[in-house]
């Protein structure tokens, strides 16, 4: 056995499509031909959409892949103390606020850069004074957990200008190699949800230092997700793993898979008799 550990974290929200396949295969073959381990994770922090038949279900599509996991399965909803903890910690860093606005009021005041992954939302334009969120905790108003850049910048100071990872594969622009990490293109994101103590940014940086991994393989759309999983590394004292970013597969109409799409989910091309053989060839394994 290699210092070498991967694994494969699906959401068990729906059935595994092609996309999910692709990660899957290549980062079980890296990891067998390092000699290395291969993991299994379940990320089902959100109880209302994942579902113990998909994970199941997930499990029976890799056994039909041909792929094998070491060691038992993690479910992320079995580990809800840990984030809580690691939230505490970073509570008590002062990088975190409370942020009781809707999703509404979030939207319009987001800045959505050009090539951006999305809406960013870069903290309120007037903090709330201690009396205000007095009262409306006093309310019962939920709130979710931000990190707040700019808090985060002033306690990794000067340690900031090196927040960066390694690229195996490669970013949407072409990346590679050594990548300057910029968290500011993700704004103040949500670390723990209203509805849910914990969110994915939190719980997956929890769960590769937890699990000791050094080899991340996943889609090219989280590529930029990565910028913020460095940030938390780095203030909670977390190694870094090396990132290999892969391209997205697409359906014969070049648009990219969705879990919602069953039509292209390994149970429906294994119903539709495709063998296990042909989806590995079509993937290029
Ligand atoms: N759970 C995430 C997903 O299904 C992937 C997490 C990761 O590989 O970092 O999209």
């Amino acid at each position: 056995m290699t210092g070498f550990v991967t694994r494969f974290a699906p959401s068990p929200s729906g059935r595994l499509h092609l996309g999910h396949a692709f990660s899957a295969l290549l980062a079980h073959k890296a990891a067998r031909e390092a000699g290395g381990q291969f993991l299994l994770r379940m990320e089902d922090i959100d109880r209302s959409r994942c579902k113990a038949v998909h994970a199941r279900a997930i499990a029976d599509d890799l056994r039909w892949l041909g792929l094998d996991w070491d060691g038992p399965v993690r479910r992320q909803s079995a580990h809800m103390e840990d984030y809580a903890a690691a939230l505490q910690r970073l509570r008590a860093m002062g990088v975190l606020y409370r942020c009781f606005k809707t999703r509404r009021e979030v939207l319009a005041e987001c800045v959505r850069a050009p090539h951006g992954p999305g809406p960013v939302y870069h903290g309120p334009r007037h903090p709330l004074s201690a009396d205000e969120e007095a009262a409306l905790l006093a309310a019962g108003k939920p709130f979710a957990w931000r990190l707040s850049l700019r808090a985060a910048r002033d306690v990794l100071g000067p340690r900031w200008d090196q927040l960066g990872f390694t690229e195996l594969g490669e970013g949407p622009h072409g990346e590679r190699g050594g990548i300057r990490a910029r968290p500011e293109c993700l704004g103040d994101v949500v670390l723990a949800r209203k509805d849910i103590a914990t969110s994915y940014h939190l719980s997956v940086t929890h769960d590769d230092a937890a699990q000791g991994i050094t080899h991340v393989f996943r889609g090219r759309d989280l590529f930029e997700s990565t910028f913020m999983h460095v940030l938390l590394q780095a203030l909670m004292g977390w190694p870094t793993p090396l990132y290999h970013h892969h391209r997205l597969i697409c359906d014969d109409r070049g648009q990219r898979l969705a879990t919602r799409n069953d039509a292209v989910s390994l149970a429906a091309m294994r119903a539709a008799g495709v063998s296990a053989a042909a989806v590995r060839e079509r993937l290029g394994f």
